[in-house]
């Protein structure tokens, strides 16, 4: 009982088969109502262990309405449903971080519930499709090895589109985070009638579902400019000469019905979390070896005795297209701004008396560095103007690392590499001691539409029960 928790001021549960019924939400008595994980719920002043999350099943003040008029605790039924919602995450969580199928005893164990509530709990996600079960591998001792739980590859996916200036895309990410479809059709969008595009887009999307043949949880549209949700406005996106108007309305009607809305994005920040959320090898190539992706057997940083690959949690991706966007990404989650409208590196002013920008202004870095530079004056020219404003980044959030996506991430474009870390060096106060790593996205320009759809995968895993919830009424 030393990993469960116990309210202070109520007593500690003495029967662990009582106190498991409650864990799921759906126990007649609410005596021992679990704390949800990650929630304010955690109760204060638990004899429990703090470094972890509130495990399933843990004894805490939640479910309860207060002593009953016999003193006893009486149930809160729509407490008790956010018990279970939360308990249903954190066993979700427990699965889809696991390297390997995981038993339900093992699910038990690494919460501290009994097999029972565990498998209640796994049930209930397996009869929404979220999770699968393997077979167990052959027996190699005494006993029948457990089936193991997965996130299920046939379960609901993510949809990811993406308008963009001089292309349209569509992805569909499934429950384990693979990529299932991926359509693009390049053409120029300028001067199209919104709701054209729109139709090829559903079009596109259409085309990616058919060919992943999965159920679709939502979508999510990623777009060249500032957007808001959740009207779905696009307040600008100067390359596209899109300026205030929603496109929520519209996409619902082109779109078939989801059990999520379709929300819109913008489309650096969808790119900068699917890189954020790749592999954790992603970014290892020998500048990260010698730099950062290496620590030494006892952790301390510095020439590697032993090499462990460390993916990045903190870093500026900047993406090239006909415009330029960038996402900042702290602590592997994105960082928004007050409105949601970080990043907008494309008009930090590189050349104060350059080429005029769509936005209006003089000298943007999307005048030097866009795509359409980047045709006209070649990588090496554009190099040391994106090397500078990923410089004025890095020195006002102290970031690690600069990746390079969208086009900038295309091989005809590599000599730009050398040029943007030779600035950093040149313009980062704080290069001398710890040089800024430059990366190269792999995941191209298929980045943001993968991150859209990868949002939407990334909301099903953080709230099973909401989708379940928008599933039985969509
Ligand atoms: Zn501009």
């Amino acid at each position: 009982m030393d990993r469960l928790w116990h309210c202070q001021g109520m007593p500690a549960p003495t029967s662990r088969t009582s106190h498991d019924t409650d864990a799921t939400g759906d126990g007649p008595g609410a005596g021992a109502a679990a704390a949800p994980v990650g929630s304010a719920a955690e109760p204060a002043g638990s004899a429990g262990p703090v470094s972890r999350p509130g495990p399933i099943g843990s004894s805490g003040h939640f479910g309860l309405t207060g002593p009953g008029p016999t003193g006893r605790a009486v149930p809160n039924p729509a407490r008790q449903a956010s018990i279970r919602n939360a308990n249903l995450a954190l066993l979700y969580r427990l699965i889809l971080d696991a390297p390997a199928p995981i038993s339900r005893a093992s699910l038990a164990a690494a919460t501290g519930v009994t097999r029972a509530t565990a498998s209640t709990l796994a049930d209930t996600l397996l009869e929404a499709g979220l999770i699968t079960e393997v077979s167990p591998p052959p027996a190699t001792g005494a006993g029948r090895p457990a089936a193991g739980l997965v996130p299920a590859a046939g379960g609901p996916a993510g949809l990811g589109l993406e308008i963009n200036v001089d292309y349209l895309a569509a992805c569909v990410v499934d429950l384990t985070g693979a990529v299932r479809s991926t359509v693009i059709r390049h053409g120029d969008q300028r001067d199209r009638a919104v709701s054209d595009v729109l139709a090829d887009l559903a079009v596109l999307g259409a085309d990616a579902t058919a060919e992943a043949g999965l159920g679709i949880a939502g979508a999510a549209v990623a777009v060249p400019g500032l957007v808001e949700n959740p009207h779905g406005r696009i307040r600008r996106a100067p390359n596209l000469a899109w300026q205030d108007f929603e496109i929520g309305a519209e996409l619902r009607r082109v779109l078939p019905d989801t059990p999520f809305e379709p929300v819109i994005g913008n489309e650096a920040d969808f790119a900068a979390l699917a890189e954020a959320h790749a592999g954790p090898d992603t970014y290892v190539d020998s500048e990260a070896r010698a730099v950062l992706g290496t620590q030494t057997a006892d952790g301390a940083p510095g020439t590697a005795s032993v090499e462990q690959p460390i993916p990045l949690t903190d870093f500026l991706y900047v993406s090239g297209e006909i415009g330029v966007g960038a996402g900042v990404i702290l602590g592997r989650e994105l960082f928004r701004g007050a409105r949601g409208w970080a990043g907008e590196i494309g008009h930090i002013t590189v050349e104060p008396d350059g080429a005029l920008c769509r936005c209006g202004a003089r000298g943007c870095l999307e005048t030097v560095a866009g795509l359409e530079a980047l045709h006209r004056d070649g990588p090496e020219a554009a190099a040391p103007g994106l090397g500078r404003a990923a410089a004025a980044a890095v020195n006002l959030l102290d970031l690690p690392a600069v990746v390079l996506g969208g086009v900038y991430a295309r091989p005809e474009f590599a000599a730009l590499v050398p040029g943007v870390r030779k600035a950093l060096a040149e313009h980062v106060i704080s290069a001398r001691w710890a040089p800024v790593t430059v990366h190269v996205s792999r995941r191209g320009t298929a980045a943001a539409v993968t991150g859209a759809a990868t949002a939407v995968v990334r909301r099903v895993h953080a709230d099973p029960a909401a989708w379940m919830s928008a599933a039985l009424t969509a």
